[in-house]
């Protein structure tokens, strides 16, 4: 069975003292959730904060971004060993918003991808089509596309290692979600690949998680669909109340 998993993606928002405050009163909120992992991804100056307020609970943390090289002369970047050192087990990779805004690619993912694992870190790969191409009707083409260019050349022993998340462009921050056929559809076909590239057991025990505009109004029916196995949250991460009402969805 597979373990549903809730992440939110804080983006750039909190500093050092509201991050703590966020993470300490999620902590205080789902002190006894055992079912469901708990993800939250601060902004790197916030990650050391939130490592130590979560100490004692089941949440973990992730950061946002990392390059793929261990060290160098890269300013202003920051490593996977880094990332892992500051005490994050997990990392979003491949954002669309860094996809938009910062020029990333399926190449760039790949390298990331591969360097999270080699660092020990859970990479959250994510992907998703824009407005453009679903109205264009290429979504499962740019989704397949990004799936394979984002695993390229890896062992399914490492592909059975990632989550991936599945955020329509077109939901990121609109507040349009998804249907939930809309997004199983998806999600069914994301499967199919993995069970491709990696094997039938790999696509079996593999995460997708839902993301755009997900709300506690909204993850209960997403939720119900076989193949969305948790949500990456952004918005409705950033108030405890909110995000613990995703945590606690009803199936
Ligand atoms: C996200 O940041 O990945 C996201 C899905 O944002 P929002 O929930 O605000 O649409």
């Amino acid at each position: 069975m597979r373990t549903p998993v809730i992440a939110g993606n804080w983006k750039m928002h909190n500093t050092i003292a509201e991050s703590r405050s966020l993470v300490r009163e999620l902590k205080q909120l789902i002190h006894d959730v055992t079912d469901v992992e708990v993800i939250v991804a601060p902004v790197f100056t916030s990650i050391g904060a939130v490592v130590a307020e979560v100490q004692g609970s089941s949440i973990k943390v992730a950061a946002q971004n990392m390059h793929w090289e261990m060290q160098g002369a890269y300013t202003g970047e920051v490593s996977p060993r880094m990332v892992k050192d500051a005490g994050c087990s997990h990392v979003i990779i491949g954002h669309s918003e860094r996809r938009q805004y910062f020029a990333e690619t399926n190449q760039t993912v790949n390298k990331k991808v591969r360097a999270a694992l080699a660092a020990g870190l859970t990479p959250i790969m994510c992907i998703g089509e824009t407005l453009a191409e679903r109205e264009a009707g290429t979504t499962m083409q740019v989704v397949a596309e990004q799936v394979r260019e984002g695993f390229a050349g890896m062992q399914a022993t490492d592909i059975s290692c990632c989550i991936i998340a599945y955020e329509p462009v077109w939901a990121i921050g609109t507040g349009k979600t998804a249907t939930p056929a809309q997004a199983e559809e998806v999600h069914q076909a994301i499967r199919g690949i993995i069970a491709e590239i990696g094997s039938s057991s790999v696509a079996a025990s593999m995460r997708i998680l839902y993301g755009g505009s997900v709300k506690p109004d909204n993850i209960d029916e997403l939720m119900r669909e076989p193949d969305i196995d948790g949500a990456l949250v952004g918005g409705a991460s950033l108030k405890a109340d909110s995000f613990f009402r995703i945590v606690r969805f009803q199936r």
